[in-house]
């Protein structure tokens, strides 16, 4: 049980309450976590990968139908085994002979070789602990329990995090158990939330959804993500993510493929956006890049407006040139500068106009 001052005064505000119904009645008690949930509906492990898929679409629909109940069903009942958390665990293990975790859908078995992402089938977490610089609903006075996995699919040439982005070796090789042991620590030290980030935590899917199945602990799961799933990873997680936090960079695909290197960005994370949006709550992320208002900050939220409306937004000003950009700024010119008070201006009084839900949310 939390006492109310935990929460923060994020809690105090009603449209913050509203946006985040399901985080909060999680963590007043009243709503069970949905990883917990899944740990409910027992399933019979046995086949072919395609033959888990078939129980996979059978059984979520079950749990879309248990993702309504009240914290008492969950804690009146212990998980069965095996179970629909097992099942996606299962199937994420068995994905990574052919890992297409993310849109990159390299196909190469990570048991043997790395990807895109520079992973095998090892994770590796850099930090683990109480973060409060992320949106205030989720630090509240205790703070964001925050993994930090390493490598990630993106080769952003501002990335604030290149250190462990693009060096998936510097971390602390991390199997599911010490996983789940970082989660039960973070929990335990009355953290609000588990922030699965990088990096990027969609390469460490397997990992991630192993640990799950070794915790049943009441605290909101938040996936902190660069949003270039692949349809099947959004499969296994969006029924059991309480709370998003996704990173919408780009307005366009060539900002995407010059600035981070990937292909069909708009297409992928407007998918998975709208995907996340309808199965949970979530805090969309839009950094402000200097000279990009017109290619990426307007159109982004342009497409919040009307697709995610009612969403809370954090449009962030922290953008600093880092990594490949104050190394070669000679490259990257137009954004070799932090954004000015101007732009950060237009984009706050154009969210405002399109009534989109701004930071500070709180
Ligand atoms: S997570 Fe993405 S980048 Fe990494 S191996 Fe899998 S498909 Fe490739």
């Amino acid at each position: 049980m939390r006492y109310l001052y935990e929460l923060g005064s994020s809690y105090a505000n009603p449209e913050v309450r509203k946006a985040l119904q399901h985080y909060y009645g999680v963590l007043t008690s009243k709503e069970p976590a949905w990883y917990r949930v899944a740990k409910r509906i027992e399933v019979k492990i046995e086949g072919s990968l395609e033959d888990l898929w078939k129980l996979h679409n059978e059984k979520s629909k079950e749990m879309m139908e248990l993702r309504n109940v009240k914290l008492d069903w969950v804690e009146s009942r212990p998980p069965a085994s095996p179970n629909y958390l097992d099942l996606k665990a299962e199937i994420a293990k068995r994905m990574l002979k052919s890992c297409r975790f993310c849109e990159w859908k390299c196909q190469l078995d990570r048991t043997q070789r790395r990807g895109v992402c520079r992973l095998d089938y090892r994770s590796r977490v850099s930090s683990f602990f109480h973060h409060f610089g992320e949106e205030p609903p989720l630090v509240g006075s205790t703070g964001s329990g925050t993994i930090f996995f390493t490598g990630c699919n993106f080769r952003c040439v501002f990335c604030q995090n290149w250190d462990i982005s693009q060096n998936a070796y510097n971390g602390m090789e991390t199997d599911p158990k010490t996983l789940a042991s970082i989660i039960k620590v973070l929990a335990g030290d009355r953290c609000l939330n588990i922030n699965l980030v990088g990096g990027e935590p969609t390469p460490n899917l397997h990992t991630i959804l192993s640990a799950l199945t070794q915790v049943d602990i009441n605290i909101p799961i938040l996936w902190n993500s660069n949003m270039y799933m692949s349809e099947e990873t959004m499969k296994l997680i969006s029924d059991i993510i309480d709370i998003w936090l996704p990173d919408f960079k780009y307005g366009n695909d060539e900002c995407a493929l010059r600035l981070s290197a990937i292909r069909n960005y708009t297409f992928v994370v407007k998918r998975n956006h709208k995907w996340a949006g309808e199965m949970g709550d979530m805090i969309i992320r839009h950094l402000v890049l200097p000279n990009h208002l017109e290619c990426c900050t307007i159109p982004i939220l342009d497409w919040i407006a009307e697709n995610l409306p009612g969403r809370l937004v954090n449009i962030m000003a922290q953008y600093r040139p880092e990594y490949l950009v104050a190394r070669y700024p000679e490259k990257f010119p137009e954004i070799s500068r932090r954004p000015y008070l101007s732009e950060m201006e237009r984009a706050y009084n154009y969210a405002k106009s399109k009534g989109i839900i701004y930071e500070p949310v709180s």
